[in-house]
């Protein structure tokens, strides 16, 4: 199984690990075969580098068999070069959104577009080439730490490679490693941490310098300090790309530019913290909910140390 082809391993990094367990290589077959219905337009055209906007236009999105829309009638216009939170309880649809921009599904109804181009007019590989993703869990595979990041970008020089670590913050400790960047780290990543497995999935990201960074609970499952120093490294790694980042948990996004509440498959909210807040409307509760609760289910889970 491991013995992939850096084809494979590289589509890997934009499928989540839930649809991976799934279905796992053999979708990633059908995908580098072309069977799935997305693929190119004919003539379809490389994408620029993007420069004002992407754009939810009145898409609407179910899932194959399903009666209801995960995704109904959504109109959103996100600002290139700013950070944006997508926020919601489980179950919202925020992943759904991510992996439609990059084109794991395509909407049913209304369409994507960056900077007026519908997103299916342009070839995948443009696409997913000026973007990045983190998910909470990111298959590392089983080869050393320098090839899991240069899986991000093929042909990455080892300068690249270390540049993008150092970006990601785990440079230093990578180093403190006796075979450094030849440490080879097992499929359950036994010698790193959950935030330094982090870590090097951001590195992963950054080694292909996209314009649009995306991520999925990123660091939804880690602990609240672990959590909080990634951010911070994020949020540096943001400067100069367009951030869009998917969380339940609210801690994470006080600082972005811009937050939009999912809920009943629509944007019901957008704002900043601040400005949400004063609303007292749907993100005020949720934000009341998790001073009192916490945001629940992975909030107990303090071992990672950084
Ligand atoms: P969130 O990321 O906000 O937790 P998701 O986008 O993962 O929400 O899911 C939105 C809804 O779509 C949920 O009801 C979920 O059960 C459903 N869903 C997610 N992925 C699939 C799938 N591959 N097939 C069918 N239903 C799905
Ligand atoms: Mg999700």
């Amino acid at each position: 199984f491991w013995e992939v082809s850096y084809n494979i391993a590289h589509l890997m990094q934009f499928i989540p690990v839930s649809i991976q367990a799934a279905a796992a290589v053999r979708h990633m077959q059908e995908l580098l075969d072309e069977k799935t219905p997305i693929s190119d337009k004919p003539g379809a055209a490389e994408m620029p580098r993007i420069v004002d906007n992407i754009a939810f236009e009145r898409v609407s999105f179910a899932y194959e068999g399903a009666e209801q829309p995960v995704i109904d009638n959504l109109s959103l216009k996100l600002k290139a070069g700013k950070t944006i939170a997508i926020v919601g309880p489980s179950g919202s649809g925020k992943s759904t959104l991510l992996n439609m921009v990059l084109r794991l599904y395509d909407p049913t109804e209304g369409r994507i577009s960056i900077d007026g181009v519908d997103i299916r007019n342009v070839t995948l590989d443009s696409l997913r080439r000026s973007m990045a993703v983190v998910f909470q869990e990111n298959m590392l595979f089983n080869m050393s730490i320098r090839d899991n990041i240069r899986l991000g970008k093929e042909g990455a020089t080892d300068a690249e490679v270390e540049q993008a670590a150092k970006k990601a913050e785990i440079h230093r400790y990578i180093m403190s490693l006796p075979q450094k960047y030849d440490t080879v780290v097992g499929e359950r990543g036994d010698t790193l941490s959950g935030g330094q497995r982090q870590r090097i999935a951001i590195a992963r990201a950054i080694v292909r310098d996209p314009s649009v960074l995306l991520l999925d609970e990123a660091t939804s499952a880690l602990d609240q300090t672990t959590e909080a120093a990634i951010n911070k490294t994020l949020m540096k790694l943001a400067r100069g790309r367009t951030m869009i980042f998917s969380t339940h948990r609210l801690t994470s996004v006080v600082d972005m530019d811009e937050i939009v509440v999912v809920s009943g498959g629509q944007a019901i909210e957008r704002g900043s913290h601040k400005e949400l807040l004063a609303k007292n409307g749907a993100y005020r509760k949720l934000w009341d909910d998790q001073k009192r609760h916490g945001a629940g289910d992975d909030d107990d889970d303090d071992d990672d140390d950084e």
